[in-house]
């Protein structure tokens, strides 16, 4: 998502660079510029006249500051008002004083509540709450059961009507579902509804009628990203006829425009809480008006890197790894080894990289980026002994032939694995002391 957008306000900034001063002139053309630009990623009309105006206005005044270039003032500006339009700050979740918290989402059938529910357990229980999933969709067929699905892999448990009583009403189910979080000591109850294809009166009275019976502290809006200006119009629908505290963004990892995402926060006036991008558990985290900023203008998204990383590495190991390579040649394959399965704890290897600043220009060679390579390697040094991987030194041509056939490579794959491993400890030496946790040990990543 955004990347288009993101090329366009690139070639934008591309274009100031080269100017020692802006003339009024320059500033009316890069607006218009912008102004294109957002509206061709979907982004509403009322949002992109309101941008362009306080964009405008800040960029007549900075002029007087002198401090940073052209460029750099007009990135600077658009920066701090995307941040406003996506709402300023993070929103995090308001907890009951008394629990339990009570979490209801609402929303169109495919926009992906139920994953989310899931998503929204499992980061909750890595915040040291003690979730409980609540079935309150009792119109579509076997959502119940995947509720099911997704609260075992999230290892969360799951409040449903027995099966054999029928149908069942949502409504006394959710009832049900916070006495029972009551007698258990759960401390945030998530109460997944009903959604329809469209929206309709009977869906909003029943969502309405289950909000009364559970008196939420946060009702979220879930909605797909991916269906454009829609988004809004439903937005509004739902906070009429429902109520919002915030919104959930699901398939920001699709390739549509992404302007509603854009829009969705400012037109509400109700801030975006979580995004989900992927379709995996681990795809989701808290929306941070300034890192979704910082990603469009291509800046990239170091924090939310070095927070997977913190969350992912293994402190003392990595620290211990780093101390290896301070001392000269203590760094093994070994260690290298374990960095590498760590970092690929955090995801897919081109999804990490894309949060790196200036990523975008580099989007064709990391979307390029072969996983079965990294598998190849991880092959190659499984076959080895430990003392091998402790001291490539000893690796002579017979060892380097067993080692192929272990890993059923060529002896040249090898070969290249050990030289770029010697390289690439030598440069890491003269750097050593590693920036942040655990990529002290990346050699040749
Ligand atoms: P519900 O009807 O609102 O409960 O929606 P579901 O949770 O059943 O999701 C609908 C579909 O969207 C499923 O196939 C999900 O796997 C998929 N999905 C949900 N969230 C995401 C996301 O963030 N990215 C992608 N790519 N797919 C998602």
């Amino acid at each position: 998502m955004f990347d288009t957008l993101q090329d366009r306000l690139a070639s934008v900034f591309k274009g100031l660079r080269s100017k020692g001063r802006l003339t009024e002139a320059d500033i009316d053309a890069t607006m218009r510029e912008i102004r294109i630009a957002l509206l061709e990623a979907d982004v509403n009309l009322g949002v992109v006249k309101e941008f362009v105006t306080a964009v405008k206005t800040r960029a007549l005044e900075a002029e007087l500051s002198k401090a940073l270039n052209p460029s750099q003032q007009v990135i600077k500006i658009v920066n701090e008002e995307l941040v406003a339009i996506l709402g300023g700050e993070a929103r995090p979740i308001r907890f009951a004083k008394k629990p339990p918290t009570v979490i209801m989402l609402a929303g169109l059938q495919g926009a992906g509540k139920t994953t989310l529910a899931g998503k929204l357990a499992r980061w909750l229980k890595s915040e040291k709450h003690t979730p409980l999933l609540v079935a309150a969709d009792l119109q579509r067929p076997n959502a119940v059961q995947q509720l099911q699905i997704v609260g075992e892999r999230a290892g969360v448990h799951v409040y449903a009507p027995e099966p054999g009583n029928g149908v069942g009403d949502p409504i006394e189910v959710a009832r049900g579902s916070i006495a029972h979080a009551e007698a258990k000591l759960y401390d945030v109850v998530i109460v997944d509804t009903a959604g329809r294809l469209g929206v309709d009166a009977e869906l909003m009275q029943q969502a309405a009628d289950i909000k009364a019976a559970v008196t939420p502290h946060e009702t979220l809006f879930v909605v797909d990203a991916m269906i454009g200006q829609d988004a809004v119009n439903t937005a509004k629908a739902f906070d009429e006829g429902v109520g919002v505290d915030g919104v959930v963004l699901t398939k920001l990892d699709g390739d549509a425009r992404g302007g509603a995402a854009l829009s969705i926060a400012r037109v509400l006036g109700k801030p975006i809480m979580f995004a989900s991008n992927g379709e995996a558990l681990a795809d989701f985290d808290m929306f941070h008006p300034d890192r979704m900023a910082s990603r469009i203008l291509g800046m990239g998204d170091v924090l939310t890197l070095i927070e997977q990383a913190e969350k992912t590495f293994d402190a003392e190991q990595s620290r211990a790894a780093a101390e290896k390579l301070m001392s000269r040649n203590q760094f093994g394959l070994q260690d290298f080894l374990s960095q590498m399965q760590q970092l690929r704890k955090m995801g897919p290897m081109s999804k990490i990289l894309g949060m790196l600043p200036g990523a975008g220009q580099f989007k064709q060679a990391i979307n390029e980026i072969d996983e079965r390579e990294i598998d190849r390697i991880e092959a190659i040094i499984f076959s080895m002994t430990p003392k091998e991987r402790d001291d490539v030194a000893i690796l002579n041509g017979s060892r380097r032939a067993r080692i192929a056939r272990g890993a059923g490579v060529e002896v040249s794959d090898v070969n290249k694995l050990v030289n770029r491993f010697v390289e690439a400890r030598k440069m890491m030496e003269s750097m050593a002391g590693g920036r942040f946790p655990g990529m002290g040990g990346m050699p040749g990543m």
